[in-house]
């Protein structure tokens, strides 16, 4: 069976209703099935979608952003920091090689001696819950199966 390639609008919420990020007035999300574009939770529920679909889709933590993990919050001495970098509260950084994928550090906090580091993702530990509405299903290009992503709006645009 071909992949397919799935494009929808939707609003994502967090527990409490509050909107925590949305497609309305954007290009919609596109993303092709298998490639890891989206959350495992939300393609798992989008699996049998067909165009014209509007889904309320609740992903558990785990099928979202992963559970939060107090293993990735840490102290890092200021010293291991560049001095001449300027470090502030919510700068973003990858730790690591470029061949070995780190998860994204933000910085959380700053003493003289430390900076306060968190790994996980911003939406880490919490269920999500998304109003998806499918706009198109279609089946992917040989293009986009050997690139592993999603060509057109919304998708991977080639430069
Ligand atoms: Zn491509």
């Amino acid at each position: 069976m071909s992949s397919r390639v799935v494009t929808f609008h939707y609003v994502l919420k967090d527990k409490a209703g509050k909107v925590l990020d949305s497609s309305q007035g954007h290009e919609p999300m596109t993303y092709l099935e298998g490639s890891g574009q989206i959350i495992p939770g939300l393609e798992e529920a989008l699996k049998t979608a067909k165009t014209g679909d509007k889904q309320n889709v609740h992903v558990k933590a785990a099928e979202a952003y992963g559970e939060h993990d107090k293993s990735l919050m840490f102290d890092v001495p200021r010293t291991q920091f560049p001095p001449t970098e300027k470090i502030e509260v919510g700068m973003k950084f990858r730790a690591g090689s470029p061949d070995e994928p780190s998860p994204v550090f933000t910085v959380t906090s700053i003493t003289e001696q430390n900076v306060s580091v968190d790994g996980n993702h911003p939406l880490a530990g919490q269920d999500l819950f998304f109003d998806v509405e499918v706009t198109d299903v279609r089946d992917a290009t040989l293009d986009e199966v050997k690139h592993g992503h999603a060509h057109g709006p919304g998708g991977h645009h080639h430069h």
